[in-house]
């Protein structure tokens, strides 16, 4: 059985072929529901999209990053394949609870660049973004969000507001981006020191 997802890629409107049974792997049982009646409902405007050759890559930098953090999260911000921001968990070092990885590259990289140049780019990060982080990444038009362990993975090893990215994304009518879970959600997941 398989269902009909859009993705978008470089504006261009591009149709992926996605089992039901992937997208479960993807983000989760409970998840999957939600989704595909959200991809056919008119307001959707957080895609789902299959992953692509190169995300393990930039996962793993991500992971590095995770690695480092004062908690194991880590993110790279990239665009056609380069590398143009990373961060990982700064929370305690800097006495800032809101130094999510994600907040930290997004802010790396807006200290360096316009922020215009953050339109279109990819954010790889090791945690689906929690709603602070995604709500970032949704107003700094990013767009593609590509996350390793979901936020109900994350629940079994740390505290985690239970909203997914897609309900923010979705929330957002003048925004669109794909996301992808999923890539690589083992090691991120191992990364928490029992
Ligand atoms: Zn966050």
């Amino acid at each position: 059985m398989s269902r009909r997802a859009r993705g978008y890629v470089g504006g261009k409107a591009a149709s992926v072929e996605v089992r039901r049974r992937d997208l479960a792997t993807l983000f989760g049982a409970s998840l999957v529901g939600a989704g595909l009646g959200a991809t056919r409902s008119a307001g959707a405007k957080g895609v789902l999209m299959a992953s692509l050759p190169e995300d393990e890559t930039f996962m793993r930098l991500a992971l590095a990053e995770a690695a480092r953090g004062d908690f194991p999260f880590g993110a790279v911000i990239v665009r056609d394949g380069a590398v143009l921001a990373t961060g990982h968990n700064s929370g305690i070092a800097t006495n800032d609870p809101t130094a999510h990885g994600e907040m930290v590259a997004i802010r790396t990289f807006l200290s360096g660049r316009p922020a215009g140049e953050l339109q279109g780019t990819t954010l790889y990060t090791t945690g689906e973004p929690c709603p602070m982080c995604m709500s970032a990444i949704v107003w700094c038009g990013i767009g593609r969000v590509v996350f390793a362990a979901s936020i109900e993975e994350l629940s079994t090893r740390i505290g985690q507001i239970m909203v997914p990215s897609r309900a923010i994304a979705d929330a957002a009518p003048f925004a669109t981006l794909s996301i992808t879970g999923g890539v690589l959600a083992a090691e991120a997941l191992a990364l928490f020191k029992t």
